[in-house]
Protein backbone atom coordinates (compact mmCIF):
# COMPACT_ATOMS: atom_id res chain seq x y z
CA UNK A 1 0.00 0.00 0.00
CA UNK A 2 3.11 2.50 -0.92
CA UNK A 3 4.02 2.74 2.72
CA UNK A 4 0.44 4.68 3.66
CA UNK A 5 -0.84 2.74 6.37
CA UNK A 6 -3.89 0.33 5.87
CA UNK A 7 -6.61 0.90 8.55
CA UNK A 8 -10.60 -0.73 8.51
CA UNK A 9 -12.83 1.74 6.67
CA UNK A 10 -14.78 2.36 9.53
CA UNK A 11 -14.46 4.78 11.63
CA UNK A 12 -16.47 4.94 15.36
CA UNK A 13 -18.74 7.89 15.54
CA UNK A 14 -21.11 7.49 18.40
CA UNK A 15 -21.53 4.66 20.89
CA UNK A 16 -25.26 4.12 22.08
CA UNK A 17 -26.02 2.29 25.27
CA UNK A 18 -29.53 1.51 26.61
CA UNK A 19 -30.14 -0.96 29.48
CA UNK A 20 -33.65 -3.25 29.52
CA UNK A 21 -34.18 -5.53 32.05
CA UNK A 22 -36.33 -8.56 30.64
CA UNK A 23 -38.47 -11.58 32.61
CA UNK A 24 -37.05 -14.72 32.79
CA UNK A 25 -39.44 -17.56 32.03
CA UNK A 26 -37.86 -19.41 34.75
CA UNK A 27 -36.08 -17.37 37.51
CA UNK A 28 -32.48 -18.39 38.00
CA UNK A 29 -31.86 -19.67 41.46
CA UNK A 30 -28.41 -20.66 42.48
CA UNK A 31 -25.48 -20.40 44.89
CA UNK A 32 -24.92 -17.17 43.71
CA UNK A 33 -28.61 -15.54 44.35
CA UNK A 34 -32.14 -15.28 42.94
CA UNK A 35 -32.71 -13.53 39.54
CA UNK A 36 -36.13 -13.71 38.39
CA UNK A 37 -35.66 -10.77 35.81
CA UNK A 38 -32.44 -10.57 33.57
CA UNK A 39 -30.89 -7.03 32.79
CA UNK A 40 -28.95 -6.10 29.28
CA UNK A 41 -27.11 -3.17 28.13
CA UNK A 42 -27.36 -2.77 24.49
CA UNK A 43 -24.65 -1.43 23.10
CA UNK A 44 -25.16 0.34 19.57
CA UNK A 45 -21.36 1.36 17.94
CA UNK A 46 -22.33 3.74 15.25
CA UNK A 47 -19.63 4.42 12.15
CA UNK A 48 -19.21 6.88 9.66
CA UNK A 49 -20.10 4.81 6.69
CA UNK A 50 -23.35 4.10 8.61
CA UNK A 51 -23.15 0.82 9.81
CA UNK A 52 -23.72 0.01 13.10
CA UNK A 53 -22.39 -3.13 15.19
CA UNK A 54 -24.42 -4.40 17.72
CA UNK A 55 -23.66 -6.41 21.33
CA UNK A 56 -25.16 -7.00 24.21
CA UNK A 57 -24.12 -8.14 27.96
CA UNK A 58 -25.43 -9.33 30.96
CA UNK A 59 -24.63 -8.07 34.18
CA UNK A 60 -27.28 -10.49 36.17
CA UNK A 61 -27.52 -7.56 38.77
CA UNK A 62 -29.60 -4.32 37.78
CA UNK A 63 -28.07 -1.88 40.21
CA UNK A 64 -24.53 -2.36 38.66
CA UNK A 65 -26.14 -1.58 35.14
CA UNK A 66 -25.24 2.32 35.96
CA UNK A 67 -21.44 1.77 36.82
CA UNK A 68 -21.22 -0.36 33.34
CA UNK A 69 -22.81 2.73 31.32
CA UNK A 70 -20.45 4.83 32.46
CA UNK A 71 -17.55 3.17 31.58
CA UNK A 72 -18.76 2.48 28.48
CA UNK A 73 -18.98 6.52 28.25
CA UNK A 74 -15.46 6.53 29.32
CA UNK A 75 -13.96 3.91 27.11
CA UNK A 76 -16.42 5.51 24.04
CA UNK A 77 -14.25 9.00 24.14
CA UNK A 78 -11.51 7.45 23.67
CA UNK A 79 -12.22 5.81 20.65
CA UNK A 80 -14.35 8.31 19.17
CA UNK A 81 -13.02 9.05 15.15
CA UNK A 82 -10.33 6.15 15.68
CA UNK A 83 -10.32 3.26 13.06
CA UNK A 84 -12.50 -0.19 13.73
CA UNK A 85 -9.82 -2.16 15.21
CA UNK A 86 -10.91 -4.57 17.97
CA UNK A 87 -7.40 -5.84 18.53
CA UNK A 88 -5.46 -2.25 19.00
CA UNK A 89 -8.72 -1.13 21.25
CA UNK A 90 -9.09 -4.06 23.27
CA UNK A 91 -4.84 -3.55 24.43
CA UNK A 92 -6.14 0.37 24.91
CA UNK A 93 -8.61 -0.18 26.65
CA UNK A 94 -6.99 -2.14 29.24
CA UNK A 95 -3.90 -0.28 29.56
CA UNK A 96 -6.21 2.58 30.00
CA UNK A 97 -8.35 0.71 32.46
CA UNK A 98 -5.19 -0.81 34.23
CA UNK A 99 -4.89 1.99 37.17
CA UNK A 100 -8.33 1.32 38.46
CA UNK A 101 -8.42 -2.65 37.74
CA UNK A 102 -8.84 -5.01 34.45
CA UNK A 103 -10.80 -7.71 35.72
CA UNK A 104 -14.93 -6.10 36.65
CA UNK A 105 -16.59 -3.60 35.02
CA UNK A 106 -13.20 -2.11 33.57
CA UNK A 107 -13.40 -5.96 31.33
CA UNK A 108 -17.27 -5.84 30.93
CA UNK A 109 -17.31 -2.63 28.68
CA UNK A 110 -14.35 -3.56 27.02
CA UNK A 111 -15.86 -6.63 25.71
CA UNK A 112 -19.46 -5.14 24.83
CA UNK A 113 -17.28 -2.75 22.59
CA UNK A 114 -15.42 -5.38 21.26
CA UNK A 115 -18.25 -7.79 20.02
CA UNK A 116 -20.02 -4.45 18.97
CA UNK A 117 -16.41 -3.65 16.67
CA UNK A 118 -16.62 -7.29 15.05
CA UNK A 119 -19.82 -7.29 14.36
CA UNK A 120 -19.57 -3.60 12.69
CA UNK A 121 -16.13 -5.20 11.15
CA UNK A 122 -18.55 -8.52 9.62
CA UNK A 123 -21.63 -6.56 8.52
CA UNK A 124 -18.70 -4.22 7.02
CA UNK A 125 -17.25 -7.58 4.59
CA UNK A 126 -20.95 -8.27 3.97
CA UNK A 127 -19.57 -11.38 5.93
CA UNK A 128 -21.35 -13.69 9.28
CA UNK A 129 -19.18 -13.78 11.85
CA UNK A 130 -17.96 -17.26 11.88
CA UNK A 131 -16.69 -16.28 8.02
CA UNK A 132 -14.63 -13.34 8.64
CA UNK A 133 -12.98 -15.04 11.26
CA UNK A 134 -11.86 -18.13 8.84
CA UNK A 135 -14.64 -20.42 9.74
CA UNK A 136 -18.11 -21.39 8.49
CA UNK A 137 -21.72 -21.64 9.12
CA UNK A 138 -23.23 -25.00 10.63
CA UNK A 139 -24.42 -26.56 13.31
CA UNK A 140 -22.82 -27.44 16.51
CA UNK A 141 -24.57 -29.48 19.44
CA UNK A 142 -26.19 -27.73 22.38
CA UNK A 143 -26.95 -28.51 25.84
CA UNK A 144 -30.27 -26.58 27.38
CA UNK A 145 -29.70 -24.18 30.24
CA UNK A 146 -32.95 -22.50 30.88
CA UNK A 147 -33.75 -24.21 33.96
CA UNK A 148 -32.87 -27.10 36.59
CA UNK A 149 -32.21 -24.09 39.30
CA UNK A 150 -32.72 -24.90 42.25
CA UNK A 151 -36.62 -24.99 41.99
CA UNK A 152 -38.64 -27.38 44.69
CA UNK A 153 -37.51 -30.94 43.89
CA UNK A 154 -40.85 -31.72 42.86
CA UNK A 155 -41.14 -29.53 39.77
CA UNK A 156 -38.06 -30.87 37.94
CA UNK A 157 -38.79 -33.74 36.49
CA UNK A 158 -41.54 -31.98 34.72
CA UNK A 159 -39.22 -29.19 34.00
CA UNK A 160 -36.64 -31.44 32.55
CA UNK A 161 -39.06 -32.62 30.19
CA UNK A 162 -39.91 -29.38 29.46
CA UNK A 163 -36.41 -29.05 28.07
CA UNK A 164 -35.55 -31.91 26.12
CA UNK A 165 -38.72 -30.85 24.06
CA UNK A 166 -38.13 -27.03 23.60
CA UNK A 167 -35.95 -27.96 20.62
CA UNK A 168 -34.62 -31.60 20.66
CA UNK A 169 -31.93 -31.65 23.38
CA UNK A 170 -30.41 -34.91 24.67
CA UNK A 171 -28.28 -32.65 27.23
CA UNK A 172 -29.22 -30.30 29.84
CA UNK A 173 -27.75 -28.56 32.97
CA UNK A 174 -28.69 -28.92 37.11
CA UNK A 175 -27.74 -27.06 39.33
CA UNK A 176 -26.68 -28.36 42.84
CA UNK A 177 -24.76 -27.17 45.93
CA UNK A 178 -27.51 -27.53 48.68
CA UNK A 179 -26.52 -28.00 51.93
CA UNK A 180 -27.06 -31.62 52.46
CA UNK A 181 -26.13 -34.38 49.86
CA UNK A 182 -29.84 -36.05 50.00
CA UNK A 183 -30.98 -32.82 48.64
CA UNK A 184 -28.57 -33.10 45.38
CA UNK A 185 -29.17 -36.55 45.20
CA UNK A 186 -32.82 -36.31 44.74
CA UNK A 187 -32.59 -33.43 42.06
CA UNK A 188 -30.73 -35.63 40.11
CA UNK A 189 -33.12 -38.65 40.32
CA UNK A 190 -35.99 -36.27 39.76
CA UNK A 191 -34.49 -34.77 36.59
CA UNK A 192 -33.72 -38.76 35.32
CA UNK A 193 -37.53 -40.21 36.60
CA UNK A 194 -38.58 -37.27 33.93
CA UNK A 195 -35.96 -37.77 31.13
CA UNK A 196 -34.09 -40.71 31.60
CA UNK A 197 -30.69 -41.60 32.10
CA UNK A 198 -29.67 -41.79 28.66
CA UNK A 199 -29.13 -37.81 28.42
CA UNK A 200 -25.99 -35.61 29.28
CA UNK A 201 -26.50 -34.42 32.51
CA UNK A 202 -24.01 -31.60 33.40
CA UNK A 203 -24.35 -30.53 36.92
CA UNK A 204 -23.61 -27.04 37.79
CA UNK A 205 -22.34 -25.79 41.84
CA UNK A 206 -22.36 -22.15 41.10
CA UNK A 207 -19.56 -21.99 43.80
CA UNK A 208 -22.24 -23.02 46.45
CA UNK A 209 -19.30 -25.03 48.54
CA UNK A 210 -16.18 -25.06 50.81
CA UNK A 211 -13.20 -27.28 50.03
CA UNK A 212 -13.18 -29.65 52.33
CA UNK A 213 -17.49 -29.82 51.62
CA UNK A 214 -16.77 -30.24 47.88
CA UNK A 215 -14.02 -32.90 48.25
CA UNK A 216 -16.90 -34.96 50.00
CA UNK A 217 -19.44 -33.95 47.78
CA UNK A 218 -17.91 -34.98 44.30
CA UNK A 219 -16.54 -38.12 45.83
CA UNK A 220 -20.08 -38.71 46.76
CA UNK A 221 -21.93 -37.71 43.36
CA UNK A 222 -18.70 -39.39 41.54
CA UNK A 223 -20.93 -42.38 40.92
CA UNK A 224 -24.25 -40.83 39.27
CA UNK A 225 -22.77 -41.00 35.71
CA UNK A 226 -22.62 -36.55 35.64
CA UNK A 227 -21.30 -35.45 32.57
CA UNK A 228 -19.30 -33.09 34.20
CA UNK A 229 -19.25 -30.68 37.84
CA UNK A 230 -19.02 -26.95 37.20
CA UNK A 231 -17.72 -24.52 39.99
CA UNK A 232 -18.20 -26.90 42.85
CA UNK A 233 -16.04 -24.17 44.99
CA UNK A 234 -15.34 -20.41 45.08
CA UNK A 235 -13.89 -20.09 41.21
CA UNK A 236 -10.45 -18.25 41.90
CA UNK A 237 -9.56 -21.15 44.54
CA UNK A 238 -6.56 -21.88 42.25
CA UNK A 239 -5.25 -24.25 44.60
CA UNK A 240 -8.75 -25.91 45.87
CA UNK A 241 -9.37 -26.89 42.31
CA UNK A 242 -6.09 -28.18 41.64
CA UNK A 243 -6.85 -31.16 44.37
CA UNK A 244 -10.59 -31.33 43.19
CA UNK A 245 -8.84 -32.06 39.79
CA UNK A 246 -6.35 -34.92 41.49
CA UNK A 247 -9.30 -36.15 43.48
CA UNK A 248 -12.71 -36.66 41.19
CA UNK A 249 -13.34 -39.23 38.51
CA UNK A 250 -15.70 -36.98 36.92
CA UNK A 251 -14.41 -33.78 35.10
CA UNK A 252 -14.31 -30.95 36.33
CA UNK A 253 -15.42 -27.76 34.49
CA UNK A 254 -14.10 -24.28 34.97
CA UNK A 255 -13.79 -20.58 33.47
CA UNK A 256 -17.07 -18.55 33.29
CA UNK A 257 -16.12 -16.47 35.63
CA UNK A 258 -12.82 -16.16 34.15
CA UNK A 259 -11.70 -12.34 33.27
CA UNK A 260 -9.38 -12.14 30.19
CA UNK A 261 -7.50 -15.34 28.96
CA UNK A 262 -4.68 -15.03 31.55
CA UNK A 263 -6.92 -16.56 34.30
CA UNK A 264 -7.89 -19.21 32.13
CA UNK A 265 -4.11 -19.41 31.37
CA UNK A 266 -3.28 -19.74 35.23
CA UNK A 267 -5.51 -22.10 36.09
CA UNK A 268 -5.24 -24.63 33.01
CA UNK A 269 -1.56 -24.36 33.58
CA UNK A 270 -1.79 -25.80 37.17
CA UNK A 271 -3.67 -28.49 36.22
CA UNK A 272 -6.83 -27.40 37.86
CA UNK A 273 -9.89 -28.10 35.53
CA UNK A 274 -10.45 -30.87 32.73
CA UNK A 275 -13.26 -28.59 30.77
CA UNK A 276 -12.94 -24.94 30.31
CA UNK A 277 -15.83 -22.57 29.45
CA UNK A 278 -15.75 -18.74 28.46
CA UNK A 279 -18.00 -16.02 29.38
CA UNK A 280 -17.79 -13.37 26.84
CA UNK A 281 -18.67 -10.47 28.97
CA UNK A 282 -15.66 -11.52 31.16
CA UNK A 283 -12.99 -13.36 28.54
CA UNK A 284 -13.13 -10.11 26.88
CA UNK A 285 -15.36 -10.42 24.01
CA UNK A 286 -14.84 -11.96 20.74
CA UNK A 287 -11.18 -10.55 21.19
CA UNK A 288 -10.86 -12.31 24.66
CA UNK A 289 -12.10 -15.66 23.03
CA UNK A 290 -10.17 -16.13 20.60
CA UNK A 291 -7.37 -15.94 22.90
CA UNK A 292 -8.55 -17.76 25.26
CA UNK A 293 -9.52 -20.45 22.54
CA UNK A 294 -5.98 -20.90 21.66
CA UNK A 295 -4.61 -21.36 24.93
CA UNK A 296 -7.56 -24.13 25.97
CA UNK A 297 -6.90 -25.96 22.24
CA UNK A 298 -3.21 -26.07 22.60
CA UNK A 299 -3.11 -27.42 26.30
CA UNK A 300 -5.87 -30.18 24.46
CA UNK A 301 -8.44 -28.64 26.53
CA UNK A 302 -12.13 -28.78 25.54
CA UNK A 303 -13.84 -25.73 25.14
CA UNK A 304 -17.49 -24.49 25.93
CA UNK A 305 -19.27 -20.96 25.91
CA UNK A 306 -20.72 -19.36 29.30
CA UNK A 307 -24.18 -17.69 27.89
CA UNK A 308 -24.24 -15.41 24.84
CA UNK A 309 -25.01 -17.94 22.26
CA UNK A 310 -25.98 -15.86 19.48
CA UNK A 311 -22.15 -14.59 19.58
CA UNK A 312 -20.62 -17.98 20.96
CA UNK A 313 -22.05 -19.75 18.08
CA UNK A 314 -20.08 -17.98 15.74
CA UNK A 315 -16.78 -18.48 17.51
CA UNK A 316 -17.37 -22.28 18.35
CA UNK A 317 -17.03 -22.43 14.50
CA UNK A 318 -13.36 -20.95 14.96
CA UNK A 319 -12.76 -22.90 18.15
CA UNK A 320 -10.36 -25.80 17.52
CA UNK A 321 -11.27 -27.62 20.70
CA UNK A 322 -14.91 -26.53 20.83
CA UNK A 323 -17.54 -28.46 22.95
CA UNK A 324 -21.02 -28.06 24.03
CA UNK A 325 -22.51 -24.69 23.09
CA UNK A 326 -24.66 -23.70 26.48
CA UNK A 327 -28.51 -22.80 25.10
CA UNK A 328 -29.76 -19.96 27.04
CA UNK A 329 -33.13 -17.76 25.79
CA UNK A 330 -32.85 -15.13 28.12
CA UNK A 331 -32.16 -12.08 25.63
CA UNK A 332 -34.95 -13.84 23.13
CA UNK A 333 -37.52 -10.96 24.21
CA UNK A 334 -35.46 -8.34 22.69
CA UNK A 335 -33.96 -10.16 19.96
CA UNK A 336 -35.31 -9.14 16.46
CA UNK A 337 -34.69 -12.85 15.27
CA UNK A 338 -33.44 -15.03 17.91
CA UNK A 339 -31.91 -18.12 17.70
CA UNK A 340 -33.85 -21.62 17.12
CA UNK A 341 -32.04 -24.68 18.85
CA UNK A 342 -32.93 -27.76 16.21
CA UNK A 343 -32.47 -31.11 16.96
CA UNK A 344 -30.22 -30.07 20.28
CA UNK A 345 -27.82 -28.08 18.02
CA UNK A 346 -27.42 -24.68 17.58
CA UNK A 347 -26.45 -22.89 13.71
CA UNK A 348 -24.83 -19.52 14.00
CA UNK A 349 -26.80 -16.55 11.98
CA UNK A 350 -25.54 -16.91 8.11
CA UNK A 351 -26.41 -12.93 7.95
CA UNK A 352 -23.43 -10.27 7.89
CA UNK A 353 -22.28 -9.64 11.53
CA UNK A 354 -22.92 -11.65 14.42
CA UNK A 355 -27.06 -11.97 14.14
CA UNK A 356 -27.56 -9.72 16.98
CA UNK A 357 -30.17 -7.00 16.10
CA UNK A 358 -33.22 -5.40 18.53
CA UNK A 359 -36.89 -5.77 18.69
CA UNK A 360 -37.43 -1.77 18.83
CA UNK A 361 -41.16 -2.46 20.23
CA UNK A 362 -39.75 -5.03 23.08
CA UNK A 363 -36.77 -2.54 24.03
CA UNK A 364 -39.05 0.37 24.21
CA UNK A 365 -41.16 -1.86 26.25
CA UNK A 366 -38.36 -3.01 28.81
CA UNK A 367 -36.42 0.08 28.55
CA UNK A 368 -35.09 1.55 31.95
CA UNK A 369 -33.09 4.43 32.70
CA UNK A 370 -29.44 3.51 33.58
MG1 LIG B 1 -21.99 -22.09 35.76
Amino acid sequence: MGGTLSTSALTLKRLNVRAVVVPLRRPVIAGIGRFDQWPLVLVDLETDGGVVGHSYIAPYRTAAVPSIVAELADLANTLHGRSVAPFDAYERDLTALNVVGVTGVSMIATAAIDMAAWDALAKQAGLSLAVLLGGSIGPHRAYNSNGLWRHEVSTLAKEATDLLQEGGFSAMKLRLGNIHLKDDLAAIAAVREGVGSDIDLMVDFNQALGLGDAIRRCHELDEQGLYWFEEPIAYDNLRGYVQLAQQVRTPLQMGENYYGPRDLFTFLSAGAMHYAMADLMRIGGVTGWLRAAHIASAAGIQFSNHLYPEFSAHLMRVTPTAHWLEWVDWATPILAEPMQPVDGQLTPSASPGAGVSWNETAVAKYLVRP
